[in-house]
């Protein structure tokens, strides 16, 4: 039987819940027998680390991804975590997201040969928080010199076919309060007032909706939303004290708090605002982590073993790739099609998965031809 499919029914097989590995690692450990492997448990997170050392010099690889899955939901035909075979797929949660990348790229690991430091980061702790799992295990190898060179992230990223899609960054997001002050008082007396509601209306036009930034090749203009706002006392008679608007922006990784903080300050000044106060929180980093060596690589690999030619992307919602790209390590995100991820009935191709597979063999064979000095 085909390595990768096995090892895919095995993984289904785990209730992996977030943030529980229910013997998934076992099943990995199983599969590619002679990595070393090393428990990395954080927070009660728990993380797989494999390394398989070649002895010669060349880039360090790393595959990574998280077994971990969201939970089964209503309105499966079949046992969520009991892998069923049916019309050339396979039914399970996770089996698109992402139990799938990860059983090709240990089937891969496991067959090819590498002259250099070959490794599979998993995690247990991807659709939770993400605090414990891929980011932790990162810093701790930062500390100990371990970083990869190149990493490869598993996720789901195909969209019609498979193939068609590399992701190499993502968009941002900040979150924005701006509070404008005034002095509140009686609207029978409009010359004595302050009143924050006509300062909002000046400043609007330049803010709502203004384009921060052109955007790029990648990045669609990083645009600021505003979501909410509130103030005053729910009177006619009375003026508010200060009005708080919240927005959002999505941001391109130039376009950060800083950029956005001058932008909203010169329309501010423009519009004569007085007193205002301005608080900025990333919840999400923009980063794209473009690196030719890597995406040609994996790219050729897909058109060889595939046919097709991947478009690249930053679209989609987040993922651990981020972690490797805050660490300035080349990422680049790879798999089979997403269009089941977290609905009942999830499932997915055994063709994909195994040209998955084959598509990461050809991929380690190329990192390996990569001068690591270079
Ligand atoms: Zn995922």
């Amino acid at each position: 039987m085909d390595l990768a499919i096995e090892t895919l029914k095995e993984l289904i097989a785990c209730p992996s819940v977030t943030p529980r590995e229910a013997g998934a690692f076992a099943v990995v450990q199983n599969a590619a027998p002679d990595f070393a492997a090393e428990r990395i448990d954080i927070n009660g997170v728990s993380n797989l680390l494999l390394t398989r050392n070649g002895g010669f010099d060349a880039p360090r690889l790393c595959f990574a991804g998280h077994i971990d899955v969201v939970p089964s939901g209503e309105g499966w035909f079949s046992d969520p975590f009991a892998p069923t075979e049916k019309d050339g797929r396979v039914f399970g949660r996770g089996a698109q997201d992402m139990k799938a990348g990860v059983a090709a790229f240990v089937a891969a690991c496991a067959k090819t040969p590498y002259k250099g430091r070959l490794s599979i980061l998993l995690t247990s702790d991807e659709e939770g928080d993400a605090i414990w799992g891929t980011k932790a295990v990162l810093e701790r190898l930062k500390e100990r010199g371990d970083l990869p060179d190149f990493a490869i992230v598993a996720e789901p990223t195909s969209e019609e076919v498979f193939g068609d899609t590399i992701k190499i960054g993502r968009r941002g997001s900040i979150n924005g309060t701006l509070t404008i002050a005034g002095k509140s008082g009686h609207v029978a007396y409009p010359e004595k007032l302050d009143n924050p509601i006509d300062k909002i209306a000046r400043v609007l036009p330049l803010l709502s909706g203004a384009r921060l930034d052109a955007g790029d090749e990648f990045f669609a203009p990083s645009r600021l939303i505003f979501s909410d706002v509130r103030g005053g006392y729910e009177k006619t008679n009375l003026t508010p004290s200060a009005v708080k608007l919240m927005f959002n922006v999505r941001n391109r990784p130039q376009t950060d708090e800083k950029a956005i903080k001058v932008f909203i300050e010169n329309a501010l000044k423009k519009a004569s605002i007085g007193e205002y106060e301005i608080a900025l929180k990333t919840s999400a980093l923009a980063f794209i982590a473009r690196d030719e060596r890597l995406i040609g690589a994996l790219s050729n690999a897909i058109a060889a073993q595939t046919g097709a030619t991947p478009k690249l992307s930053t679209g989609g919602g987040t993922s651990d790739a981020r972690f490797f790209a805050a660490h300035n390590v080349p990422v680049a995100e790879f798999g089979v099609r997403n269009d089941l991820i977290h609905a009942p009935n999830e499932s997915v191709s055994i063709a994909e998965v195994k040209s998955l597979t084959l598509v990461f063999c050809d991929l380690i064979t190329r990192i390996g031809a990569i001068d690591r000095a270079a």
